[in-house]
């Protein structure tokens, strides 16, 4: 229930064939189907809603999860190009969880966005120790969302 959309393991020439397809089309108005996942790990609902949207528009596609352990689950079994992880979170925190998902080879190499509370600075620097590769402190804009978002996966379609 929490994964939007399935990968299939055969549809990677295709899909390939097919971005490239869309990025050299001029109808870029309703950009490519989704092709890079993100992983939202967030337990608040009018969150996740905001950043699914967020995504969409700049045409990613999402995962998500609603607590560390269930994003651990999610990210061993769709293999999400990135990871958006809250610190603060019900079950197993984000630190715990981004410890777990680095020290375990088949997730390790997946970058993870810390969100941390702006009130608590000292989680910035626990976030890059636990393992993240960059954070952004709540509250943040958009802009900063998507510039930090397109570091590690640079979007299928132009920002307009
Ligand atoms: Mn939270």
């Amino acid at each position: 229930m929490s994964n939007q959309y399935t990968r299939s393991g055969d549809s990677l020439d295709m899909g390939t064939q097919f971005q490239m397809d869309e990025l050299n089309s001029k109808n870029g108005k309703d950009g490519p189907v989704p092709q890079r996942y993100i992983l939202i790990v967030e337990d608040n609902g009018d969150m996740r809603d905001f950043l699914r949207r967020v995504l969409a528009r700049h045409g990613y596609g999402h995962l998500e999860a609603a607590d560390g352990i269930e994003g651990i689950e999610i990210a061993h079994r769709d293999h999400p190009d990135l990871i958006l992880m809250d610190m603060s979170l019900p079950e197993l925190d984000g630190f715990e969880a981004t410890r777990r998902l680095k020290a375990d080879k088949t997730t390790q190499h997946v970058p993870i966005i810390a969100v941390t509370a702006h009130a608590r600075p000292a989680d910035e620097k626990r976030a890059l120790e636990a393992g993240c590769d960059a954070y952004l402190s709540k509250p943040y804009s958009l802009r900063e969302f998507i510039d930090v978002v397109q570091k590690f996966l640079p979007s299928p379609v132009a920002i307009g």
